[in-house]
């Protein structure tokens, strides 16, 4: 393994974050009903991402971890839809690469399970091993070969807000899965899975004040808002996504903003489009977006959020 292969691993793996997002990904991808996520000192001793999704045959966990063996793309047109999270087809391999690598996995088809050991890129051992249907990967010692790499890992504590952020917001993103996240064996977010996502934003924000909502439409953008109202704050914070991505996006902060009420409190936007009015690839580990279309998107969520602020006077 080359120096080069793990410096190429830094651009997809940044730290721990960069990689619960991979590994939860995964297993969106895999048809999970149930993502449980633990780490140790946020991350940097320990990840760990449990599923119960479709799980990795035994003869192709030692490709997954391969880079670019097991790409979902297939063609250039599934590049621009980005039908499945994942598509890159380097998330194991940049983690194996940078990291002390353990996967189990079980398919539904098989009796027993497969289990993969890797350090810092070196040759993986498989071995059969008894396990539940789905996967679990755990990720040890992140950059523990990049020593100029692990300087730049934050602190337990910010790595951990971090990572509690991004778990909350799939929690958003996919009301129908239940999330589990723990800390140094402790608990500390979890959603049930089957619900609306206005339940989950109340696990979230609370139930006090009401979460009010609206939708609408605007050229090729179809835009849901909801917004809880917290008259004393002023301070507005904003979730936004777009055809389930996480996004940080000025337009849809401006326009939030752009009305005469004041849009103090918690909001979430749920934007969807068809794939090519949104350029999600500007950076594959980044969560900005061009919309080609931003004019009609800030109308939508403006509209939206005037209408509420509008229902919400005394
Ligand atoms: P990609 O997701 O782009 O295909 P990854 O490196 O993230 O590339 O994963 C490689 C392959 O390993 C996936 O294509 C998938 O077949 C398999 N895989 C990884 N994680 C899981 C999981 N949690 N459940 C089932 N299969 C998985
Ligand atoms: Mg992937």
């Amino acid at each position: 393994q080359t120096v080069a292969m793990r410096i190429a691993a830094g651009e997809v793996v940044e730290r721990p974050i960069s990689v619960v997002k991979e590994l939860m990904e995964n297993s969106l991808d895999a048809g999970s009903s149930r993502i449980s996520v633990s780490v140790i000192q946020g991350g940097r001793l320990s990840i760990v991402v449990e599923d119960d999704g479709c799980g990795i045959p035994r003869e192709d966990l030692p490709l997954a971890v391969e880079r670019h063996a097991t790409s979902k793309i297939s063609s250039i047109e599934d590049l621009e839809a980005i039908a499945t999270l994942g598509y890159r087809g380097e998330a194991l391999a940049s983690v194996a690469a940078v990291s002390r690598l353990d996967i189990r996995s079980r398919t539904n088809q098989e009796d027993s399970g497969v289990w993969l050991r890797m350090e810092g890129g070196g040759p993986p051992k498989v071995d059969e091993q008894n396990c539940r249907i789905g996967t679990r990967v755990q990720v040890d010692d992140l950059f523990f070969n990049l020593p100029a790499r692990r300087k730049f890992l934050k602190s337990a504590r910010a790595e951990l807000r971090r990572i509690t952020k991004v778990v909350q917001e799939f929690s958003v993103a996919y009301p129908s899965v239940a999330f589990i996240l723990s800390s140094d064996g402790k608990k500390i977010y979890e959603t049930q899975g089957g619900r609306d996502r206005v339940d989950v934003l109340k696990s979230l924000w609370g139930d006090e004040p009401e979460i009010l909502t609206s939708s609408g439409a605007r050229g090729p953008y179809s835009v849901t808002l909801w917004w809880q109202r917290i008259s004393k704050v002023s301070r507005v914070s904003v979730m936004a996504f777009v055809n389930g991505r996480r996004v940080e996006d000025g337009t849809i902060r401006a326009a939030i903003s752009s009305g005469e009420t004041h849009p103090g409190g918690n909001w979430a936007v749920w934007v969807e489009t068809p794939p090519d009015e949104v350029d999600v690839n500007v950076h594959p580990a980044k969560t900005e977006v061009l919309f080609r279309h931003g004019g009609d998107l800030f109308a939508a969520v403006r509209d939206g959020a005037t209408s509420m602020k509008g229902r919400s006077l005394p």
